[in-house]
């Protein structure tokens, strides 16, 4: 176990992983301030590890011109888009780093920060991960969106994510270990992060605008990353669809029986047309709407037992040898290299 303040005498490596889609109006210039931050951090020998999710632009094209220029960088080029938090995934199976710090391409996430993050961590913090504290330049409906998926993924998880926290984070060896023995595709990094435990702290962070070039991430995809979210972190919406059965189930009997002594006590028959299609549809809807939810959570069962690989790789540079154990291998550390 890592004792308080243990991490201020070994020289460490740190490995920086940035994923990249369609990156090319900012590569070269994160490099740039990238290195810079990182030459600053003192008893630090760093890699960068940027992971070309797919890129159909001159993103590869550029990070294999930052490679050949500066041995501290590796690329992993994925064989086609299989989303940010795979390409996370994959540099974090390259990584060889006693910690390892995640940052977008776009210097939306500040790289200066990553010297607080590893001051917590040289104080025995186990993840240090960014929480935004203003985000410029997103549009509203972004900043709702994102707002609104944080504080429900924390009423329906038992995993509570940090409000506002994304992937900028830094995370000490032995977390990235036990996030990669985690066998699930679907995948919230934050919340497995939360889920493995540990000791997180929050550096909170003024978010950037994108230095440039668009967003990969429309309101579609972070839709669809805060279902997977939630869905693989929750079982609660299952249990509300069973409450709404019995709910609806409940009213039905309350009607038959408003009807029965409307009969009986009354002589009068409850009828028309309107009711019964109300009814008719309202139930229907419900079960239709019920069958689609547990169709998610089967459909997830479905793509969790086909144990596909989560992704391929095309092209790797700077690598010293091939993976140890395949194209999703992992590599041992190179702490692990040195004792064997
Ligand atoms: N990204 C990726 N694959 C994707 C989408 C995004 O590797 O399918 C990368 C992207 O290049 C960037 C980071 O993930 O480095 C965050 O994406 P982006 O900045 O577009 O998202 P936003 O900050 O707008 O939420
Ligand atoms: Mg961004």
């Amino acid at each position: 176990m890592a004792v308080k303040g243990s991490r201020r005498s070994a020289p460490a490596l740190l490995s920086v992983i940035v994923p990249c889609l369609n990156e090319e109006a900012v590569v070269a210039e994160t490099h740039r301030q990238l290195t810079a931050a990182l030459d600053d951090l003192e008893g630090f020998e760093f890699e960068i590890v940027y992971v070309d999710d797919g890129s159909d632009d001159a993103t590869l094209d550029l990070l294999r011109d930052v490679q050949k220029n500066d041995s501290r960088v590796r690329v992993v080029s994925l064989s086609r888009n299989f989303g940010h938090q795979v390409a996370v995934v994959a540099g974090l199976r390259e990584a060889l780093g006693d910690a390892v710090v995640v940052i977008d391409a776009d210097l939306q996430d500040p790289p200066n920060i990553v010297a607080e993050m590893v001051a917590r961590w040289r104080d025995g913090v186990d993840v240090a991960y960014g929480v935004r504290t203003e985000r410029a330049g997103e549009t509203g409906i972004k900043l709702w969106a994102a707002g609104a998926f944080y504080r429900l993924f924390n009423k329906l998880s038992d995993t509570p994510i940090p409000l506002d926290a994304g992937d900028f984070r830094l995370i000490d060896r032995r977390v990235v270990d036990a996030l990669l023995s985690m066998p699930e595709r679907d995948l919230l990094l934050r919340g497995m992060v939360a889920w493995t435990g540990f000791r997180q702290e929050a550096v909170p962070f003024r978010r950037a605008p994108r230095h440039a070039g668009k967003t990969k991430y429309p309101l579609w995809k972070m839709l669809r990353l805060a279902v997977d979210g939630i869905l693989s972190f929750s079982r609660l919406p299952l249990r509300i669809a069973t409450w709404i059965g019995l709910l609806t189930a409940g009213a039905g009997v309350v009607g038959i029986g408003y009807a029965l002594m409307a009969r009986l006590f009354t002589g009068v028959w409850t009828s028309g047309w309107t009711a019964v299609l109300f009814a008719v549809l309202f139930i229907g809807g419900v079960q239709m709407m019920l069958l689609g939810l547990l169709g998610e959570y089967v459909g997830r069962i479905y793509g969790e037992v086909k144990r596909r690989p989560l992704y391929f790789v095309k092209e790797r540079l700077g690598f010293p040898q091939p993976p140890a154990n395949g194209p999703g291998g992992r590599h041992k550390t190179r702490r692990r290299r040195e004792e064997a």
